[in-house]
């Protein structure tokens, strides 16, 4: 039946083995792979060799692969424990229920750090705190309320519910009043006269857009709005504003606001910032378009100079190559509003669980798989840069780096950055994973935010490709709390992890790069 297949056809629809990027991953390819590979299988037969095993050869790729039977079978090993050992969950319990939010700079960062040290210690890691400066911004006061509109009822308010964006500058104690002035985007404020805007209450009211993070994944819906909150105090400085609110960039309903950070540049007035739920936005936009609208908002956030905290480190060493390490990661740090579960305690305890189970079960692979719990990323990644600064030298005995910043949703696989041929090399991980769901791999131009220099830098790297759909709707907000993380996927994440750092650390051959 193949024969129906015109041959002219076959080379060039099955040139390419698997897809390099999410859109490559059509239906077309989906049912035209299959039928390529079995086409294929229509070459002449080695001796001995039956149909069902050209076929399957054809399916599961390449015979040679970088891994030994015994390392297949230790990859299997660690998927399996991860799945059964509840560790990563009850660390991710003590960090959030027990030492809480963990904001730069703060005394709760501080136990956090020395609580991780001494956790990986205790499994026998070889322990260092990486010294590192870090913004410390103390959120103070936050309160808004409209104080006159059109119909409004004589003599009441009306609360807008509200946060200050980090690093956020303050108003004065008692609060600015003035009227408020609702633009979309960038092109709406283009099209103002600056006039309109000196002295106002500017509100950039981008919305977050559901639909793509339910289609899509979170992180696209993110990245159209997050600029808004990013920019809006420079951009509002720029025309007179007096401060700036943005809609919260995030899928939040139930009025919360979301927090992050925002940004400052030499030379431009530095203007208070906050966001506003989504509910707000709505509100704010529907009575402004009906007349003038005054607003009272008071913050009062302190920035202290920065503060002395730390990288922590804990190397389970290599037997062969102690000197070439793996990278296992997440951020340390968190916002201050929830208790940081899914950003990023969860990127933690995945990857402190990778060390556990290789202590537990007793495995020592050829090269050092390296745990970072890394500061700072929520205000710059200063962790990561001193990293950087420290092992400028070594980087070339960096085989491979995983950072986990995507919440603790279902790992349909691993996202990787590297070169075309580390896809193939990854198929054996792939099918160790396949069992928990987690083996669709596709390439990726980033990974993670404190691992991206190592990926310039010509690194392998990896990040677990999480369910997205919903991790915006608590990133950054008081719900971003213990009982969002699921058990099942926390686990099904430390698999991911745990795997994927053995398999890279004890290969015969480093990973392509
Ligand atoms: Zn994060």
């Amino acid at each position: 039946m193949f024969s129906a297949i015109p041959s002219s056809f076959l080379p060039a629809r099955c040139a390419f083995r698997a897809p390099q990027t999410f859109a490559a991953l059509t239906i077309g390819f989906l049912i035209a792979q299959p039928v390529c590979l079995l086409a294929q299988t229509a070459a002449p037969a080695a001796p001995g060799q039956s149909m069902r095993d050209r076929v399957l050869a054809r399916i599961l790729g390449p015979a040679t692969s970088a891994f030994t039977p015994e390392e297949i079978a230790n990859m299997q090993k660690l998927r399996d424990a991860a799945i059964a050992d509840p560790y990563a969950l009850n660390q991710l319990r003590h960090l959030t229920d027990n030492i809480g939010p963990r904001i730069s700079g703060s005394p709760q960062a501080q136990q956090a750090v020395e609580y991780v040290a001494a956790e990986m210690k205790a499994l026998g890691a070889d322990v260092t705190l990486e010294k590192t400066q870090v913004p410390h911004w103390v959120r103070g006061l936050e309160t808004g309320s409209l104080v006159s509109w059109p119909a409004m009822t004589p003599g009441t308010t009306q609360k807008i519910v509200l946060t200050a964006l980090g690093g956020s500058v303050a108003t004065p104690a008692d609060g600015l009043t003035a009227d408020v002035i609702v633009v979309n985007n960038w092109q709406d404020l283009k099209a103002l006269n600056p006039a309109a805007v000196k002295g106002k209450i500017l509100l950039f009211n981008k919305k977050f857009d559901k639909q793509l993070a339910a289609q899509q994944g979170g992180i696209y819906a993110y990245g159209d709005a997050v600029q808004y909150r990013a920019a809006a105090p420079i951009a509002g400085a720029s025309v007179g504003a007096a401060a700036v609110l943005v809609r919260s960039v995030g899928g939040a309903d139930y009025r919360i606001p979301h927090t992050g950070m925002t940004m400052y540049v030499p030379g431009i007035e530095k203007i208070p910032a906050a966001a506003i739920t989504a509910e707000d936005a709505d509100l704010l936009a529907n009575l402004t378009s009906q007349g003038p609208v005054k607003m009272r908002l008071t913050l009062t956030p302190q920035t202290l100079p920065d503060a002395a905290s730390y990288n922590v480190i804990a190397d389970w060493k290599g037997t062969e190559h102690p000197e070439q390490v793996v990278v296992v990661s997440g951020h340390l740090d968190s916002w201050d509003l929830g208790t940081g579960a899914i950003d990023d305690g969860a990127g933690i305890v995945v990857s402190m669980q990778a060390i556990h189970l290789l202590q537990k079960l007793d495995i020592h692979p050829r090269r050092t798989v390296r745990f970072i719990a890394w500061m700072s990323e929520e205000e710059g990644s200063q962790g990561a840069a001193t990293y950087i600064q420290d092992h400028a030298a070594d980087v070339a005995n960096h085989i491979g780096a995983l950072e986990s910043d995507l919440g603790a949703g279902h790992p349909d696989g691993v996202m990787w950055a590297g070169k075309p041929e580390l896809g193939a090399w990854l198929q054996p991980v792939a099918q160790a994973l396949e069992p928990i769901g987690a083996n669709t791999f596709r390439s990726s131009p980033e990974t993670g935010e404190d691992i991206n220099v190592l990926t310039e830098k010509g690194v392998p790297s990896f990040a677990p490709s999480q369910d997205g759909r919903y991790y915006f709707n608590y990133h950054h907000t008081p719900a971003d709390t213990f009982d969002k993380v699921d058990p099942r996927e926390l686990s099904e994440n430390a698999a991911v992890m745990t795997v994927l750092a053995y398999a890279l650390a004890d290969s015969n051959e480093p990973a392509p790069r």
